[in-house]
């Protein structure tokens, strides 16, 4: 055993989201819990450790996520277990477990929580990091994808960072069309690959639409087919009417046809909200739909289409759009002169805690300048001072910080008088 006085630190890429930041996180995970409520979703919280094969099922083998990003382990029983990397299959197991598909015929769901990916880390991009997503299954409609899309949308109008984000979308069609697109892509290349990144160079075999979206040999793809030159007439059509469906819901977007996404199962309508502001790591928002992954995983042949936002891109922008969150202070800080004004603070201070009402007091026998000192730097609103005066005469002066007023309240009444504000 080695002994070391060395402090451990924090798992590299993990950040801990410390009390200063903390209330930002709570208003951006508020306005998306409100958002999710109003478009009609329900919550789900699944497990953040799940069977490995969950993933190397329905994210897919040939994938950056299963072939290199995954924290992966076997547990003591030799169980081989991972780290959640996204949300999606989480989703869709416990909807076939659990048997969702029985209540309703459409299923709309949604979740926050911590995914883990063995990624370099970079501004934007952690090890550990936050998604909230939704899905809806049980629907091939456009109307579903047109809904998920205009969610986000809302969701980034919400957070004053819609202008800030640009929409992109595009379709990989039905299974034919995408089979053909595919083979395509292969085509074109296959006589190319030598000069790509290793990556790319297994991809044109496992995986060749991700080649599309590669972050190494961005510059190298112009000129490769497009998705939207293989779409057969019913995939058309659904295109067409995603298309018309987000003009009439006034969702600003461009076609890009580069738009693939890295997962084995989307097919039809794919998209990503990217900001220019955050380099490689402009993507705040991404989905699609994925027909056959519900059937994949075991469950009933079941359509779906979701989405997935990084929580860490979308504070880093909304905070530099200038939404901030304060911490709150307390309503009120009660200062002591003596012994027993002191004891008579923590009580009272104690009985306003327990109201719902947030008072501070200092619990060291300190001077009145140095608790006036802590009063502002909690920023409380009020303060009130206490010494054997004002505990003959039940009555103190409650100062309002910000301008200075005061006013001459009973000691009882320190409540009622609080939550008139
Ligand atoms: P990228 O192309 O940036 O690697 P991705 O296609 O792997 O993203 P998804 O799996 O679609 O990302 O995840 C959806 C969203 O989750 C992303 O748009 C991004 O906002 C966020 N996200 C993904 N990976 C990370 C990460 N390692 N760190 C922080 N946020 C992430
Ligand atoms: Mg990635």
């Amino acid at each position: 055993m080695s002994h070391s006085n060395e402090p451990v630190r924090s798992v590299k890429g993990m950040n801990d989201v410390l009390p200063a930041d903390a209330p930002l996180w709570q208003r951006v995970e508020a306005i998306s819990h409100e958002v999710l409520s109003s478009f009609g979703f329900r919550e789900i919280r699944t497990n953040i450790l799940e069977p490995t094969r969950l993933f190397s099922r329905s994210v897919g083998e040939a994938t950056d996520i299963v072939e290199k990003e995954m924290y992966t382990f076997s547990d003591r029983s030799g169980e081989s277990l991972t780290l959640r990397p996204e949300g999606t299959a989480g989703v869709v197991r416990a909807y076939i477990e659990h048997k969702l598909h029985t209540e309703d015929r459409i299923s709309k769901l949604w979740y926050l929580g911590p995914m883990y990916r063995h990624e370099r880390p970079q501004r934007g991009r952690f090890r550990q990091f936050h998604q909230v997503g939704a899905e809806i299954l049980g629907g091939a409609e456009p109307a579903i994808d047109v809904t998920i899309i205009a969610l986000v949308d809302t969701l980034l109008e919400r957070l004053g960072i819609r202008k800030k984000v640009s929409l992109e979308i595009s379709t990989l069609g039905d299974m034919e069309s995408r089979i053909a697109f595919r083979a395509a892509i292969q085509n074109h290349f296959r006589p190319l690959i030598g000069g790509f990144c290793a990556d790319c160079q297994r991809r044109i075999d496992t995986n060749p639409l991700r080649i599309l979206d590669c972050k190494v040999d961005m510059d190298k793809t112009g000129g490769a087919p497009s998705g939207l030159d293989f779409l057969n007439d019913p995939s058309r059509r659904h295109f067409e009417t995603v298309k018309h469906g987000l003009a009439s819901a006034g969702v600003r977007h461009i076609i890009n046809p580069r738009i693939v996404r890295g997962l084995d199962y989307y097919c039809h309508t794919v998209f990503e909200f990217v900001s220019q502001e955050l380099g490689a790591q402009g993507t705040v928002a991404a989905g699609g739909r994925y027909d056959g992954l519900v059937e994949e995983l075991g469950g009933p042949p079941t359509p779906g289409m979701g989405f997935a936002a990084g929580i860490e891109r979308l504070v880093d922008l909304a905070r530099t759009a200038g939404f901030t969150a304060d911490e709150p202070g307390p309503a009120v800080f009660l200062v002591s002169v003596g012994e027993k004004a002191r004891h008579e603070t923590q009580r009272l201070a104690l009985a306003l805690c327990r109201e719902g009402i947030p008072a501070g007091i200092d619990y060291g026998a300190k001077s009145l300048k140095s608790q006036m000192r802590y009063a502002d730097r909690l920023k409380a609103k009020y303060v009130a001072v206490l010494g054997d005066s004002e505990l003959e005469s039940g009555k103190t002066r409650l100062k309002l910080m910000s301008d200075g007023t005061e006013r001459e309240i009973r000691l009882d009444n320190l409540a009622v008088e609080l939550r008139k504000g």
